[in-house]
């Protein structure tokens, strides 16, 4: 842009500092206001739904403006950001005074302090309490990849080598509101990226250039070289290098404090595709958002840093044995001592986000209220500790507890320095403790006590003069002055009173003076306010120094809250929901007793309704692989049964209690979960598509520990096709993977597969029929399901009696005419004519009369178990129209 000739300075520098900042509204303070100027005014203004004004002419057009008051900005800033923007927060660096000084054309001195973008806020009120907020990095090099993973409101940083084509299974693991890659691979990663719904944000290739991120990462971490932390691949070290580059970019030099880098094993969690963490609602419901979701309904935590724990733990089970048990101990022990942990649940309630108040203190955008809640936190480590002193721990929470001790010291420091509730701002003041520093006290005494130290020294005056109605006042001209009466005048006009006391006035009656004393008193008042926030200041930047100080230790402190916040609220849970502590180990069993699925379980329970618990076993000798094939109308139960086993073995692998009565969970490498196309057009893709090719990844990768949960696959297209497809995808998983599997289908044909492979068996779930009608017992039993109840579901659709008797009829006519090994072509011929109530007595032999052929080429088409009530439905107004 044109930035010389008539544009006044101010709007140079807007255009000077605007030009470094082309992909982000600039924020440009002004005063009490950012506002706005040109685009980012009008993209403000729309995203925000705020004015847009003008102020004054560029170039000879009308500057469109608009702006937020800074007190209001973060709610602002919140909006922009969820809708995808970036921020770059442009500060006036001095106060517009000096500028003045400087002359008057001269502009404030402003600079941009900070580019806010989704991975690196750190605003409680910006951010979720309950969930991490990542920033990833992916980079290859020479063909080989790695992803890097930072929570820069926690420290927490992670790393790990990985192939590139698991970086969409580990998206959906970790789900990082933004993701950095070098420019040179943006094109191709984007498509994959968004359908995440993460914001992706390319940077140069010196951003991840291997060497310069060695530097950039020992300098961080004022080590010599990286291997103090154990030793990292070159994609590894370009992908760590990547993220601190953007930091340093967005944070403008202020760094956040980083935990060293913690490399995580390729292989040491349950390998859980995007499809299977969808399908089954592990994090986040269908619908994207937390209720609804298996964590939402197991979440008892407390604190906000055992609510991120859980979230981690549920995304990422482990597969390492000594894990999964050293974690059920800790469940085990809180549900024992019942009185103890509802103890340190009281305790731990009280314990504030010490992560997030630790980040925002090291990048200096903390305040007082920060200070506190780190007081506060430690405070409560230390009833926590007591509490638990004379327990006999389980190893992971006797490791825990060391860390709830050693910052007494600081504790104390916090205790004698902060008042109980201390404002949000550092510049409000009022947030050191009464006699913490002398100083302190004492300009605030004089600020606060002003008068009552005039009114010292007055009596003090009169004393020394002998004048008893000497009196100090204070007005606009003079400021505090003594005053006597004429009569005194010449005593004070006179040494040795004239010493300390210099005329100033006289006027009618009284003669006035000031004294050096009071002269000082006065400024030192006047200046109180200014000095008791300057040492305020001063005490904050001592705190805050002395809390980064001890900074490994209370990120220590804030992994053992959660620890015990975590494994308290998971026996709470077992002990509120009756779950039980899982067997978990190397074979190959899957055995549960009495198994519910704990969100379909809670929901019913609220509607009063109770849930039927099942069984499962599979591989009981724990040795061939085996294979539950389970048939069963719709709506009977069959995906919650599928999924509630899926979700026993997670939960076991996490390390929580489960529901059910006995659980057998031999150790799970993988889960993969798919949902046949018609129940997933919400996601409107070529559903068949996708169906099948999440299928293929099923079959090329499962290995002999994985377990998994195929609902209704093949029913995105036709019947014979659909079938097929199952019959060998299904022969594939016995035959080559060799795992673990259950299989919902409506095609009754399949259940002729257990004749042939040794592992197969059929279960299915019942129903009752009573009177014509169908009531689903929802009891999974050994076994096929005899015929299918799709016309008796659309009855209890609420389709017209006529319609169902109607559809029964058909249904008669084809199966018996399948019997007969006819073709449906002819059955269709054979119909009789349907007709609205009332229902006509079926006459055998009437023909459909060749205008309805249109009908029964509708009604051939028609799968009644393929259908949702609301197609059903659909039909129906299409046979009507079509009659
Ligand atoms: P399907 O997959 O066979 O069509 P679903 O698993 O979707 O059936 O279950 C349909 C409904 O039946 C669920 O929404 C739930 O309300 C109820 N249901 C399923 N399983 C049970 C159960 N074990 N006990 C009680 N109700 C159940």
């Amino acid at each position: 842009m044109n930035t010389s000739a008539n544009v006044t300075p101010m709007m140079a520098q807007y255009l000077e500092i605007k030009e470094q900042y082309p992909h982000a509204l600039l924020f440009y303070r002004m005063g009490d206001f950012y506002e706005m100027f040109f685009a980012d005014a009008e993209a403000a203004a729309a995203a925000l739904d705020i004015a847009l004004t003008k102020r004054g002419k560029h170039l000879g057009e009308d500057i469109a403006m608009c702006g937020v008051p800074v007190h209001a900005a973060e709610n602002y800033l919140l909006t922009l950001i969820r809708k995808g923007f970036r921020v770059a927060v442009c500060e006036q660096m001095e106060d517009p005074a000096e500028a003045k000084k400087r002359g008057s054309k001269s502009v404030v001195r402003r600079d941009v302090v900070r580019l806010v973008t989704p991975g690196t806020l750190t605003e409680d009120s910006l951010l979720e309490a309950r969930r991490h907020n990542f920033l990833a990095a992916f980079a290859t090099v020479r063909g080989e990849s790695a992803l890097a993973w930072v929570d820069i409101s926690t420290g927490a940083f992670h790393v790990m080598p990985m192939a590139a084509v698991k970086l969409g299974p580990e998206l959906a693991r970790l789900t990082p509101s933004e993701l950095l890659v070098s420019e040179a691979e943006e094109a191709e990663l984007r498509p994959l990226v968004e359908e995440f719904g993460i914001s992706l944000t390319p940077l140069s290739r010196g951003s991840f250039d291997s060497a310069g991120a060695q530097t950039r990462l020992t300098d961080l971490f004022k080590v010599g070289t990286l291997e103090s932390f154990g030793s990292f691949s070159r994609p590894e070290v370009s992908a760590m290098g990547a993220v601190v580059d953007y930091l340093e970019i967005t944070q403008k030099g202020k760094l956040p404090l980083l935990r060293p880098p913690n490399r995580e094993a390729l292989d040491g969690n349950v390998q859980i595709d995007a499809a299977t963490r969808r399908n089954l609602e592990i994090t986040h419901s269908m619908t994207g958002a937390r209720a609804g979701s298996l964590l939402s309904s197991i979440d008892r935590t407390v604190t906000a840093v055992g609510a991120r724990l859980l979230e981690r733990r549920l995304a990422s089970p482990s597969r390492a044995l000594p894990v999964i048990t050293g974690r059920l101990d800790a469940v085990d022990f809180a549900v024992e001592h019942t009185r103890l942990s509802s103890d340190l649940r009281d305790a731990l309630r009280k314990v504030p986000d010490l992560d997030r108040a630790l980040s925002r203190l090291s990048l200096d955008r903390g305040g007082p209220r920060d200070l506190a809640a780190i007081r506060n936190a430690l405070g409560q480590a230390g009833v926590l500790s007591a509490r638990l002193s004379d327990a006999q721990l389980p190893q992971l929470l006797s490791e825990a507890a060391r860390g709830l001790s050693g910052l007494e010291e600081l504790l104390a420091l916090l205790d004698v320095a902060l008042v109980a509730e201390p404002p949000l701002l550092a510049r409000d003041g009022g947030f050191i403790a009464p006699g913490y520093d002398q100083e302190l006290d004492e300009v605030r005494r004089l600020r606060d006590e002003g008068r009552g130290v005039i009114a010292g020294m007055q009596s003090q005056y009169a004393e020394e003069t002998g004048i008893s109605s000497l009196k100090i006042k204070h007005n606009n001209v003079l400021g505090y002055f003594v005053e006597v009466t004429a009569t005194h005048a010449d005593k004070m006009l006179n040494p040795p009173h004239s010493e300390t006391f210099k005329h100033r006035q006289t006027t009618a009656n009284q003669v006035r003076f000031t004294t050096p004393e009071l002269t000082s008193l006065e400024t030192r008042i006047l200046n109180a306010a200014g000095q008791a926030q300057a040492i305020e200041t001063r005490l904050y930047g001592q705190l805050r120094q002395a809390i980064l100080d001890k900074a490994p230790e209370i990120t220590r402190l804030s992994q053992s809250v959660a620890e015990f916040d975590l494994a308290t609220a998971l026996a709470d849970l077992s002990r509120a929901e009756d779950w039980v502590r899982p067997r978990v180990d190397m074979s190959r069993t899957l055995e549960i007793e009495g198994g519910r699925h704990p969100v379909v379980e809670q929901a019913l329970r609220r509607e009063g309704a109770p849930f039927i618990a099942n069984d499962c076993l599979l591989s009981p000798e724990g040795e061939d692989a085996s294979i539950w094939l389970l048939t069963g109308p719709n709506m009977a139960g069959k995906s919650t049964f599928l999924r509630q086993n899926a979700l026993i073995a997670l939960l076991a692998q996490m390390g929580s209690h489960v529901p059910a009565t006995t659980a057998h969970v031999g150790l799970v490498s993988q889960i993969f979960s798919r949902v046949g196309a018609s129940d997933d057009l919400a996601r409107g893709r070529s559903t068949f598509m996708v169906e099948m090719v999440e299928t293929a990844a099923i079959l090329n990768q499962a290995d002999d520990r994985a377990l998994v949960i195929l609902d209704e696959i093949g029913r995105g297209t036709a019947t014979y096709d659909g079938l097929s497809i199952a019959w060998a995808t299904m022969e594939h998983l016995h035959e080559v993977n060799r795992t673990r599997a259950l299989f919902a289908t409506h095609y009754h044909e399949m259940t002729e597969l257990s004749k042939r492979l040794s592992g197969v068996e059929n279960a299915t779930v019942t129903v009752r029929e009573h009177e014509g009608e169908v009531i689903f017992l929802h009891e999974v039993r050994m076994g096929a399901a005899d015929r299918s109840y799709g016309v008796q579901v659309a009855k209890l659709a609420g389709l017209p009696d006529s319609v169902v008797a109607r559809a029964r009829e058909v249904l008669a006519s084809l199966e018996d005419n399948a019997r007969k090994g006819g073709s449906p072509k002819a059955v269709i011929d054979d119909l009789p004519l349907f007709a609205a109530a009332p229902p006509p007595a079926p006459a055998a032999s009437a023909k459909i009369p060749e205008g309805l052929q249109a009908l029964g080429e509708l009604v051939e088409g028609m799968n009644p178990d393929d259908l949702t009530p609301r197609e059903a439905l659909e039909m129906l107004y299409r046979l009507k129209d079509t009659a």
